[in-house]
């Protein structure tokens, strides 16, 4: 990345949609507001699902087709190599790179190998590199889904599943040791609830014994759930009393319908708070709190909420803390919200995007996902297609 923007002096706004797509060509924000305009008709999404699920079952040969239009808007390419050019057009706008390896769904020994060693290759790849300031990993990228839900449950193994776990925990700390080598920090994804424990419990464990100089593994913190808050106060004592720097990503959840369907199944309350309300407020609290006791943590706030990502800003400010003070980061998906993430990275704070790759077939379900949640009007593609189409109007696009 070159020198670090000294941080433009007017308000900030994310309305100013000239910087917000600064990177794109008349060509690419017409085709970004297509994507999103399928997007918005839920019966397109449902429909082209289903139908690029057939076509891949008959092997027909879409993925060109695939990767020029919606892999191209949310995925840096098939692997590290191809995410080069994202990388390096990132770091043009003084906006990071967190290499994403997105397959997902794998069960084999053999499968779980080979992601560990993909993300180390991520972590050799950011090593001295200021363009990809984290690195990422999804612990069921490393480990069998019911194994952590056995091991979250306190369910007592068998010799089997214990040796299955000890190389769970021994893959976990290959992945921080090397991290903590190449002193590249690294995010720990959380997943859903009833494997959570686990998780948490891994990451902690890495923390304790890699986080004395600084942070290098970071924990995810769901402000979805309502007993978050109070784990992430516990999580900081935690820190304060191992003389560790607790490392957090503080995000709202990403798995709601999910958990709400099991916890009806199975007739336990549900762990996701009543309404959305809720979670603004927890999540506006834990920004405060990280802020309240920067002496020892360090924190990303991913999220694509404007209200949100303001606050933090501001309270930086109020705070006279650094705008690129490196505790504090912002962080959005490739493909959304660029309208945060080129704003803030313009007045000076530190911004890295996630950016997703793996072959086109493997990285379905994630694009699945960015299709579905930004399908209702009321959310995500109703903004993005709003703030391109005024973009649109200002360059006097047809
Ligand atoms: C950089 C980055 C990293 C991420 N990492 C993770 C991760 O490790 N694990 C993970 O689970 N997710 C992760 N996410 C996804 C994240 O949790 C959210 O799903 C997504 O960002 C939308 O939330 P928001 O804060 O951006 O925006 P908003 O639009 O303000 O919030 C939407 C979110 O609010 C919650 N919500 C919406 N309606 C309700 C309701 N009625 N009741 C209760 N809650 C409601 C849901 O969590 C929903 O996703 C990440 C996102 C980003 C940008």
């Amino acid at each position: 990345m070159s020198a670090p923007s000294t941080g433009s002096s007017a308000p900030l706004s994310f309305n100013n949609t000239e910087i917000a797509f600064q990177s794109k060509s008349n060509f690419d924000l017409k085709k970004s507001y297509l994507i999103f305009k399928t997007f918005n008709y839920q019966m397109l999404v449902k429909t082209g699902t289903r139908l690029i699920n057939f076509a891949f079952s008959l092997h027909l040969p879409i993925d060109g087709l695939v990767k020029k239009t919606v892999f191209a808007q949310f995925c840096g390419g098939e692997n590290i190599l191809e995410c080069e050019e994202t990388v390096k057009h990132l770091a043009k706008y003084h906006i990071g790179t967190i290499l994403d390896y997105s397959v997902e769904g794998k069960e084999e020994e053999a499968d779980f190998d080979a992601t560990m060693h993909e993300i180390i290759h991520t972590i050799e790849k950011a090593r001295n590199n200021p363009a990809i300031p984290f690195c990422v990993f999804k612990t069921t990228g490393i480990a069998r889904f019911d194994l952590l839900a056995q091991v979250s449950a306190g369910e007592k193994l068998e010799d089997m599943d214990k040796a299955e776990y000890a190389r769970v925990r021994h893959k976990f700390e290959n992945i921080c040791r090397a991290a903590a080598d190449a002193n590249v920090k690294i995010f720990v994804d959380a997943e859903e609830s009833w494997i959570q424990d686990a998780i948490d419990q891994l990451a902690t464990d890495m923390m304790r014994k890699y986080n004395h100089k600084t942070a290098i593994v970071y924990n995810t913190v769901q402000l979805y759930r309502h007993d978050r808050l109070e784990f992430m106060k516990a999580s900081h004592r935690d820190s304060v009393s191992g003389s560790y720097y607790l490392g957090l990503k503080i995000v709202r959840g990403a798995y709601m319908e999910k958990e709400r369907e099991r916890a009806e199944r199975l007739y336990y309350p549900s762990p996701i708070h009543a309404n959305k309300e809720n979670v603004d407020r927890d999540y506006d609290a834990a920004i405060r709190y990280c802020v309240e006791h920067a002496s020892n943590i360090y924190v990303c706030a991913g999220t694509h909420n404007e209200n949100s990502s303001k606050l933090l800003a501001e309270l930086l400010l109020e705070k006279d803390i650094a705008k690129n003070d490196k505790r504090f980061y912002f962080s959005q998906l490739l493909g959304m919200s660029d309208h945060i993430s080129f704003n803030l990275s313009q007045h000076g704070y530190n911004v890295a995007k996630y950016v997703p790759y793996g072959p086109v077939k493997a990285v379905m379900p994630y694009l699945f996902r960015r299709a579905q949640e930004n399908t209702s009007v009321k959310g995500q593609a109703g903004r993005e297609l709003q703030l391109i189409a005024a973009e649109m109007q200002r360059r006097k696009m047809k």
